[in-house]
């Protein structure tokens, strides 16, 4: 066993422990850094939604990750299985230990597939697919299906950005409609009770809602998949008041969807052509029936750090990594920050977040080294999700904390972000792929 020492160890070299590394360097000279990264591959995420919709090549998504961790960074090819933020030592598989002065957490989030009955078996087979664990197969899906009910699908709790689910969606119906599949029924099912949070973007989503005749089933939980008989399970939850429906269609019911109620054990089947049913009791559960099914699976921080005490230990964030949310320091430990998916920042998770964290968290950190305060409280929640609507169509929702709209004020001065455009397609194919690689993971601010 061996012990490793450094001034700064950062965990996970993705794209918050590149940022830092990478931003760190450029603030300061001559800091010892080392990066705990077990991966020779980088991946940029955001674009498995256009590999997923066949636009573009996952391997354009892939490059060697030791271009990208910064030459004055001691690269330790390993994982993380424990930190003791006592004894400021991090702990590896092969039983290595690395001790540290200062440590930024950001090892990213975990796919939990076993968090849904039956997901695990279902899988990658009899047109389960998701993009957040193969786009290929989900293109592979996309391409072969021919009609029917095409269902993509939310879970509860944090997902890492939380748009995915539905730009696929929208990337699906948009081919369905190119290929002539008239009869390809698009459903959506979520357990939040709105498309999304924030206006204007809201109203142009349900332009395209409606343009696709897509089927939106709102509090709807998913428990089960049953792979071979294709059919997906939910439990509807309360609606909030102002709320009544729970199935929005537009011209004509997408999803078949059959509700049965349990009686002693037994299944009986109380409505089958529609889910228009909000008198139906509590214990009511609906199956809805379909040919393929695009899903985002529970997420959760990584197992091993949940065990760790940087992890809130209860509560809604259980697990999550308590962080100040506008300093981005350990809530429990000063010499500690937390960056990415990791973290119980109550905004969505996304590189768009990290782009405005990682200045914030060298910034604070540098302070701490100094024997100062981290007293800059430089992240105000911001996040953002190019919401692909269309081949060539996007729009740009850019928010903060509470959902409050925060769009670039210099790209507003050229484009509407709020309404969907061709222009703004061409910064998600080529423009942020563009930025992701030589600007921000180079430790550039923008
Ligand atoms: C389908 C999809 C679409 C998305 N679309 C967008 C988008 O349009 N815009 C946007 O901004 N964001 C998008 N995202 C989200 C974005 O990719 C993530 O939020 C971002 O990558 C999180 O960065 P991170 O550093 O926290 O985690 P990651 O980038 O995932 O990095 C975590 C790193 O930690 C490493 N690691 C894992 N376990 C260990 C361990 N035990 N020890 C050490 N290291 C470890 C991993 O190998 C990895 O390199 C999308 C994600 C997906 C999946």
């Amino acid at each position: 066993m061996k012990t490793h020492k450094h001034q700064i160890v950062i965990i996970g070299g993705g794209t918050g422990g590149i940022m830092v590394a990478a931003q760190l360097l450029k603030a300061r000279k001559g800091l010892d850094i080392a990066m705990i990264e077990p991966s020779g591959t980088h991946v940029y995420q955001p674009a498995w939604t256009l590999v997923g919709a066949g636009l573009m090549k996952k391997s354009a998504t892939l490059k060697n990750e030791k271009r990208f961790i910064p030459k004055k960074v001691s690269w330790i090819k390993e994982y993380v299985e424990n930190i003791d933020p006592d004894s400021m030592e991090v702990t590896l598989r092969s039983g290595d230990k690395v001790a540290y002065e200062y440590l930024i957490v950001a090892p990213g989030i975990q796919i939990n597939l076993d968090g849904i009955e039956g997901l695990k078996e279902a899988y990658g087979k009899n047109g389960v697919c998701s993009n957040y664990v193969d786009p290929d197969y989900t293109w592979e899906v996309i391409r072969n299906f021919k009609d029917g009910v095409a269902l993509f699908t939310m879970p509860a709790g944090p997902i890492k950005c939380p748009g995915a689910p539905q730009k696929i969606m929208y990337l699906a119906a948009d081919y369905f409609i190119r290929k002539g599949l008239d009869k390809a029924h698009v459903a959506f099912a979520t357990p939040g009770t709105v498309i999304f949070g924030t206006e204007p973007f809201r109203s142009e989503l349900k332009n395209y809602l409606h343009k696709y005749n897509v089927s939106r089933r709102y509090g709807y939980k998913l428990y089960k998949i049953d792979g071979e008989a294709k059919e997906a399970y939910y439990t509807r939850l309360p609606l909030p008041e102002n709320k009544t429906d729970y199935v929005i269609n537009d011209e004509r019911n997408a999803a078949g969807c059959i509700a049965f109620v349990w009686e002693e054990g037994q299944k009986h089947v109380v409505e089958e052509e529609n889910c228009h049913i909000d008198e139906l009791q509590e214990n009511t559960h609906f199956v809805i029936k379909y040919d393929m099914l695009h899903l985002a699976p529970p997420q959760s921080a990584p197992s091993w750090f949940q065990n760790t005490k940087l992890a809130n230990q209860e509560g809604v964030n259980k697990g999550w990594m308590a962080v100040d949310e506008n300093t981005l320091q350990s809530r429990l430990y000063k010499n500690v920050f937390g960056v990415g998916d990791v973290t119980d920042l109550p905004t969505a998770r996304t590189g768009a977040a990290i782009r405005k964290q990682a200045p914030t968290i060298v910034d604070n950190l540098l302070k701490v080294m100094d024997g100062k305060d981290a007293d800059y409280k430089g992240y105000d929640g911001y996040s953002s999700c190019p919401l692909v609507v269309a081949h060539n169509r996007m729009l740009l929702a850019e928010f903060k904390y509470e959902g409050v709209r925060s769009s670039d004020p210099l790209l507003s001065k050229f484009l509407d972000t709020g309404k969907a455009s061709y222009a703004m397609w061409l910064m998600k194919r080529y423009g942020l792929p563009f930025l992701y690689w030589n600007v921000m993971l180079k430790g550039y601010k923008f």
